[in-house]
Protein backbone atom coordinates (compact mmCIF):
# COMPACT_ATOMS: atom_id res chain seq x y z
CA UNK A 1 0.00 0.00 0.00
CA UNK A 2 1.19 3.94 -0.92
CA UNK A 3 2.69 4.61 2.43
CA UNK A 4 0.89 8.35 1.67
CA UNK A 5 -2.60 6.48 1.83
CA UNK A 6 -3.79 7.33 5.67
CA UNK A 7 -7.54 5.59 4.71
CA UNK A 8 -8.23 3.22 3.00
CA UNK A 9 -12.00 1.35 2.28
CA UNK A 10 -12.29 -1.67 0.51
CA UNK A 11 -15.37 -3.03 -0.83
CA UNK A 12 -17.08 -1.37 2.20
CA UNK A 13 -21.12 -1.56 3.45
CA UNK A 14 -23.26 -0.62 5.17
CA UNK A 15 -26.94 -2.33 5.34
CA UNK A 16 -30.39 -1.45 7.63
CA UNK A 17 -32.77 -4.52 7.87
CA UNK A 18 -36.11 -3.45 6.64
CA UNK A 19 -38.56 -5.47 8.17
CA UNK A 20 -42.37 -5.80 8.29
CA UNK A 21 -44.76 -3.67 10.56
CA UNK A 22 -46.57 -6.83 12.15
CA UNK A 23 -44.42 -9.62 11.95
CA UNK A 24 -41.33 -7.84 12.27
CA UNK A 25 -39.69 -10.43 9.08
CA UNK A 26 -36.77 -8.97 7.11
CA UNK A 27 -38.49 -7.75 3.82
CA UNK A 28 -35.32 -6.03 2.37
CA UNK A 29 -32.28 -3.88 3.30
CA UNK A 30 -31.00 -0.46 2.63
CA UNK A 31 -28.39 -0.48 1.42
CA UNK A 32 -27.07 3.02 2.51
CA UNK A 33 -23.27 2.17 2.03
CA UNK A 34 -22.91 -0.25 -0.61
CA UNK A 35 -19.26 -1.34 -1.54
CA UNK A 36 -16.90 1.95 -1.53
CA UNK A 37 -13.59 1.84 -2.32
CA UNK A 38 -11.90 5.10 -1.19
CA UNK A 39 -8.55 6.06 -0.78
CA UNK A 40 -7.32 9.61 1.17
CA UNK A 41 -3.77 10.61 1.25
CA UNK A 42 -1.97 11.82 4.12
CA UNK A 43 -2.69 15.92 4.02
CA UNK A 44 -5.39 15.29 1.70
CA UNK A 45 -8.82 17.05 1.80
CA UNK A 46 -11.58 14.71 -0.15
CA UNK A 47 -14.70 16.14 -0.13
CA UNK A 48 -17.78 13.39 -0.63
CA UNK A 49 -20.16 15.40 -2.56
CA UNK A 50 -24.32 14.04 -3.06
CA UNK A 51 -28.06 14.65 -2.44
CA UNK A 52 -29.77 14.35 0.39
CA UNK A 53 -29.82 10.34 1.57
CA UNK A 54 -26.87 9.40 -0.73
CA UNK A 55 -25.14 7.65 2.09
CA UNK A 56 -22.41 10.36 3.06
CA UNK A 57 -23.18 10.78 6.44
CA UNK A 58 -23.58 7.03 6.79
CA UNK A 59 -20.04 6.63 5.58
CA UNK A 60 -18.98 8.96 7.87
CA UNK A 61 -20.21 7.64 10.84
CA UNK A 62 -18.62 4.24 9.45
CA UNK A 63 -15.35 6.54 8.86
CA UNK A 64 -15.39 8.10 12.41
CA UNK A 65 -15.83 4.86 14.06
CA UNK A 66 -19.20 5.32 15.25
CA UNK A 67 -20.92 2.57 13.46
CA UNK A 68 -19.87 -0.56 12.60
CA UNK A 69 -19.95 -1.53 8.99
CA UNK A 70 -22.12 -4.51 7.55
CA UNK A 71 -18.98 -5.89 5.50
CA UNK A 72 -15.64 -5.12 3.81
CA UNK A 73 -12.60 -3.40 5.21
CA UNK A 74 -11.13 -0.21 7.02
CA UNK A 75 -7.79 0.28 6.98
CA UNK A 76 -6.44 3.16 9.05
CA UNK A 77 -2.67 4.05 8.47
CA UNK A 78 -1.77 0.39 7.14
CA UNK A 79 -4.15 -1.52 9.91
CA UNK A 80 -7.12 -3.33 9.84
CA UNK A 81 -9.42 -1.50 12.15
CA UNK A 82 -12.90 -2.83 10.19
CA UNK A 83 -14.18 -4.54 13.76
CA UNK A 84 -12.43 -3.01 16.00
CA UNK A 85 -9.91 0.00 16.50
CA UNK A 86 -6.78 -0.56 18.41
CA UNK A 87 -6.65 1.68 21.88
CA UNK A 88 -3.74 3.47 20.63
CA UNK A 89 -5.54 5.25 17.58
CA UNK A 90 -8.84 6.41 19.27
CA UNK A 91 -7.67 9.52 19.87
CA UNK A 92 -6.47 9.66 16.10
CA UNK A 93 -9.99 10.09 14.12
CA UNK A 94 -12.49 12.19 15.04
CA UNK A 95 -15.79 13.83 13.57
CA UNK A 96 -17.13 17.35 13.99
CA UNK A 97 -20.96 17.54 13.32
CA UNK A 98 -23.06 20.04 11.56
CA UNK A 99 -24.87 21.64 14.63
CA UNK A 100 -22.56 22.78 17.02
CA UNK A 101 -26.00 23.52 19.09
CA UNK A 102 -26.58 19.97 20.01
CA UNK A 103 -22.68 18.86 19.57
CA UNK A 104 -22.02 20.66 23.17
CA UNK A 105 -23.99 19.57 26.53
CA UNK A 106 -25.69 23.39 27.47
CA UNK A 107 -24.94 22.33 30.98
CA UNK A 108 -21.30 22.33 30.73
CA UNK A 109 -18.99 25.01 30.38
CA UNK A 110 -16.86 25.18 27.65
CA UNK A 111 -13.95 24.55 29.75
CA UNK A 112 -15.51 20.92 30.75
CA UNK A 113 -16.47 19.94 27.30
CA UNK A 114 -13.05 20.63 25.62
CA UNK A 115 -11.07 18.68 28.36
CA UNK A 116 -13.35 15.85 28.47
CA UNK A 117 -11.23 13.81 25.77
CA UNK A 118 -8.30 14.43 27.63
CA UNK A 119 -9.52 13.45 30.79
CA UNK A 120 -10.85 10.24 29.64
CA UNK A 121 -6.99 9.77 27.91
CA UNK A 122 -5.86 10.23 31.66
CA UNK A 123 -4.23 14.17 31.83
CA UNK A 124 -4.31 16.21 34.95
CA UNK A 125 -6.91 18.65 35.55
CA UNK A 126 -4.40 21.46 35.36
CA UNK A 127 -2.67 19.81 31.84
CA UNK A 128 -5.91 19.90 30.36
CA UNK A 129 -6.87 23.14 30.89
CA UNK A 130 -3.32 24.16 30.03
CA UNK A 131 -3.89 22.60 26.60
CA UNK A 132 -7.38 23.67 25.88
CA UNK A 133 -6.29 26.90 26.56
CA UNK A 134 -3.47 25.99 23.77
CA UNK A 135 -6.35 25.21 21.51
CA UNK A 136 -8.82 27.65 21.78
CA UNK A 137 -6.27 29.78 20.98
CA UNK A 138 -5.61 27.69 18.09
CA UNK A 139 -9.27 28.50 16.83
CA UNK A 140 -9.21 32.16 17.23
CA UNK A 141 -10.95 31.80 21.15
CA UNK A 142 -9.22 32.28 23.73
CA UNK A 143 -8.99 31.78 27.80
CA UNK A 144 -12.15 33.50 28.75
CA UNK A 145 -14.32 31.18 26.75
CA UNK A 146 -13.55 28.15 28.93
CA UNK A 147 -15.81 30.34 31.71
CA UNK A 148 -18.86 30.54 29.37
CA UNK A 149 -21.98 28.13 28.67
CA UNK A 150 -22.53 27.31 24.96
CA UNK A 151 -25.43 29.08 24.74
CA UNK A 152 -23.46 32.39 25.63
CA UNK A 153 -21.72 31.73 22.41
CA UNK A 154 -22.60 32.55 18.74
CA UNK A 155 -23.35 29.75 16.07
CA UNK A 156 -19.78 30.37 14.67
CA UNK A 157 -18.06 30.46 18.18
CA UNK A 158 -19.33 27.19 19.39
CA UNK A 159 -17.97 25.97 16.22
CA UNK A 160 -14.71 26.77 17.05
CA UNK A 161 -15.04 25.06 20.48
CA UNK A 162 -16.35 21.84 18.59
CA UNK A 163 -13.16 21.43 16.25
CA UNK A 164 -11.32 22.77 19.66
CA UNK A 165 -12.43 19.65 21.46
CA UNK A 166 -11.91 17.43 18.18
CA UNK A 167 -8.30 18.88 17.52
CA UNK A 168 -7.61 18.62 21.68
CA UNK A 169 -6.51 14.89 21.32
CA UNK A 170 -4.25 15.39 18.36
CA UNK A 171 -5.88 13.27 15.63
CA UNK A 172 -4.23 12.79 12.13
CA UNK A 173 -8.09 12.53 10.37
CA UNK A 174 -11.08 13.90 10.89
CA UNK A 175 -14.07 13.73 9.16
CA UNK A 176 -16.41 16.76 8.99
CA UNK A 177 -19.84 16.45 8.44
CA UNK A 178 -21.58 19.61 6.79
CA UNK A 179 -19.89 21.75 9.72
CA UNK A 180 -20.67 24.79 7.96
CA UNK A 181 -24.38 23.97 6.78
CA UNK A 182 -26.26 25.53 9.54
CA UNK A 183 -23.77 28.99 9.79
CA UNK A 184 -24.42 32.38 7.93
CA UNK A 185 -22.86 33.01 5.21
CA UNK A 186 -19.75 35.04 6.62
CA UNK A 187 -19.36 32.86 9.54
CA UNK A 188 -19.22 29.97 7.43
CA UNK A 189 -16.47 31.52 5.20
CA UNK A 190 -14.38 32.35 8.52
CA UNK A 191 -14.69 28.46 9.51
CA UNK A 192 -13.36 27.50 5.85
CA UNK A 193 -10.72 29.27 6.26
CA UNK A 194 -9.82 28.17 9.71
CA UNK A 195 -9.73 24.77 8.78
CA UNK A 196 -7.90 25.06 5.85
CA UNK A 197 -5.07 27.04 8.07
CA UNK A 198 -5.05 23.92 10.73
CA UNK A 199 -4.99 21.64 8.41
CA UNK A 200 -1.79 22.55 7.03
CA UNK A 201 -0.46 23.67 10.23
CA UNK A 202 -1.19 20.47 11.89
CA UNK A 203 -0.22 17.94 8.79
CA UNK A 204 -4.31 16.51 9.31
CA UNK A 205 -6.37 14.61 6.59
CA UNK A 206 -9.67 15.86 6.18
CA UNK A 207 -13.18 14.06 5.15
CA UNK A 208 -15.31 16.76 4.32
CA UNK A 209 -19.12 15.95 3.25
CA UNK A 210 -20.81 18.62 1.90
CA UNK A 211 -24.03 18.89 -0.19
CA UNK A 212 -22.72 21.94 -1.22
CA UNK A 213 -20.25 21.88 -4.39
CA UNK A 214 -19.02 25.96 -3.53
CA UNK A 215 -17.78 24.85 -0.35
CA UNK A 216 -16.35 21.80 -1.80
CA UNK A 217 -14.84 23.64 -4.43
CA UNK A 218 -13.17 25.59 -2.16
CA UNK A 219 -11.77 23.16 0.74
CA UNK A 220 -11.43 19.72 -1.69
CA UNK A 221 -8.20 18.14 -3.43
CA UNK A 222 -10.26 15.76 -3.72
CA UNK A 223 -13.94 15.39 -4.75
CA UNK A 224 -15.61 12.16 -4.56
CA UNK A 225 -19.20 11.79 -5.70
CA UNK A 226 -21.78 9.89 -4.29
CA UNK A 227 -25.05 8.30 -5.14
CA UNK A 228 -27.27 5.77 -3.64
CA UNK A 229 -24.98 4.32 -1.53
CA UNK A 230 -21.73 4.31 -4.33
CA UNK A 231 -18.95 6.50 -5.14
CA UNK A 232 -19.73 7.40 -9.01
CA UNK A 233 -17.25 9.27 -9.56
CA UNK A 234 -13.69 10.48 -7.71
CA UNK A 235 -10.74 13.03 -9.15
CA UNK A 236 -8.58 16.07 -8.64
CA UNK A 237 -11.07 18.82 -8.24
CA UNK A 238 -10.19 20.63 -11.33
CA UNK A 239 -10.55 17.50 -13.07
CA UNK A 240 -14.12 16.86 -11.76
CA UNK A 241 -15.44 20.88 -11.79
CA UNK A 242 -13.94 20.90 -15.64
CA UNK A 243 -14.45 17.48 -17.26
CA UNK A 244 -17.20 15.67 -15.21
CA UNK A 245 -18.06 12.10 -16.51
CA UNK A 246 -20.72 10.66 -14.52
CA UNK A 247 -24.18 11.87 -15.55
CA UNK A 248 -25.04 12.58 -12.00
CA UNK A 249 -21.97 14.84 -11.74
CA UNK A 250 -22.64 16.69 -14.69
CA UNK A 251 -26.46 17.28 -13.70
CA UNK A 252 -25.27 18.57 -10.18
CA UNK A 253 -22.47 20.88 -12.20
CA UNK A 254 -25.03 22.16 -14.20
CA UNK A 255 -27.28 23.65 -11.46
CA UNK A 256 -23.68 24.88 -10.41
CA UNK A 257 -23.05 29.03 -11.31
CA UNK A 258 -19.82 30.06 -12.63
CA UNK A 259 -16.62 29.62 -10.44
CA UNK A 260 -15.72 31.76 -7.54
CA UNK A 261 -14.00 30.17 -4.85
CA UNK A 262 -14.99 32.27 -2.42
CA UNK A 263 -18.83 31.53 -3.29
CA UNK A 264 -20.77 30.18 -0.42
CA UNK A 265 -23.33 29.09 -2.63
CA UNK A 266 -26.64 26.66 -2.39
CA UNK A 267 -26.75 24.77 -5.52
CA UNK A 268 -30.65 23.41 -5.97
CA UNK A 269 -29.87 19.66 -5.29
CA UNK A 270 -33.04 17.32 -5.96
CA UNK A 271 -34.78 16.41 -2.02
CA UNK A 272 -35.18 12.65 -3.31
CA UNK A 273 -33.80 10.07 -1.17
CA UNK A 274 -32.37 7.34 -3.50
CA UNK A 275 -31.56 4.77 -1.55
CA UNK A 276 -35.37 3.98 -0.02
CA UNK A 277 -35.47 -0.40 -0.02
CA UNK A 278 -32.54 -1.15 -2.36
CA UNK A 279 -32.42 -4.92 -2.43
CA UNK A 280 -33.82 -5.24 -5.57
CA UNK A 281 -32.07 -2.78 -7.85
CA UNK A 282 -29.65 -4.34 -10.79
CA UNK A 283 -27.89 -2.17 -12.67
CA UNK A 284 -26.75 0.76 -12.20
CA UNK A 285 -28.48 2.65 -9.17
CA UNK A 286 -28.86 6.24 -11.41
CA UNK A 287 -30.83 4.56 -14.61
CA UNK A 288 -34.20 5.52 -14.14
CA UNK A 289 -32.75 9.28 -13.81
CA UNK A 290 -30.51 9.36 -16.45
CA UNK A 291 -30.94 10.61 -19.99
CA UNK A 292 -28.43 8.25 -21.52
CA UNK A 293 -29.12 4.85 -20.27
CA UNK A 294 -29.31 2.06 -22.16
CA UNK A 295 -30.62 -1.62 -21.74
CA UNK A 296 -27.24 -2.92 -20.12
CA UNK A 297 -27.48 -0.14 -17.60
CA UNK A 298 -30.26 -1.87 -16.17
CA UNK A 299 -29.14 -4.76 -16.50
CA UNK A 300 -25.28 -4.96 -15.07
CA UNK A 301 -23.94 -2.30 -12.54
CA UNK A 302 -21.34 -0.65 -13.95
CA UNK A 303 -17.70 -1.38 -12.58
CA UNK A 304 -15.73 2.15 -11.29
CA UNK A 305 -12.58 2.36 -14.01
CA UNK A 306 -9.95 4.95 -14.50
CA UNK A 307 -10.75 6.98 -17.56
CA UNK A 308 -8.06 9.44 -16.66
CA UNK A 309 -5.15 9.05 -14.84
CA UNK A 310 -6.50 9.54 -11.21
CA UNK A 311 -10.37 10.47 -12.30
CA UNK A 312 -12.64 7.27 -12.02
CA UNK A 313 -16.07 6.77 -13.27
CA UNK A 314 -18.79 4.13 -12.60
CA UNK A 315 -20.60 4.25 -15.61
CA UNK A 316 -21.59 2.41 -18.88
CA UNK A 317 -20.69 5.11 -21.24
CA UNK A 318 -16.84 4.69 -20.36
CA UNK A 319 -17.18 1.04 -20.19
CA UNK A 320 -18.40 0.59 -23.67
CA UNK A 321 -15.90 2.29 -25.40
FE1 LIG B 1 -26.49 6.52 -17.17
FE2 LIG B 1 -25.96 4.02 -17.86
FE3 LIG B 1 -24.00 5.59 -17.03
FE4 LIG B 1 -25.84 4.71 -15.33
S1 LIG B 1 -24.35 3.46 -16.44
S2 LIG B 1 -25.04 6.77 -15.48
S3 LIG B 1 -27.66 4.74 -16.58
S4 LIG B 1 -25.21 5.84 -18.88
Amino acid sequence: MDSRILVKTEKLRKYYVVRSKILKRVIGYVKAVDGVDLEVKEGETLALVGESGSGKSTLGLVLAKLLKPTDGRYIFKGLDITWSLPKELRSKIRIVFQDPYSALNPRLKVRESVIEPLIVQGYSGKEAVEKAIEYLKLVGLNEEHLKVYPHMLSGGQRQRVVIARALITEPDFIVLDEPTSMLDVSTQAQILQLLKEIKIKRNLTYLFITHNLAVARFIADTIAVMFAGQIVEIGEKNNVFSKPLHPYTNSLISAYPPPDPEAIWKPEIPEESSIENTTNINGCRYADRCPYAKNICRREEPPLIEVIKGHKVKCHLYNLI
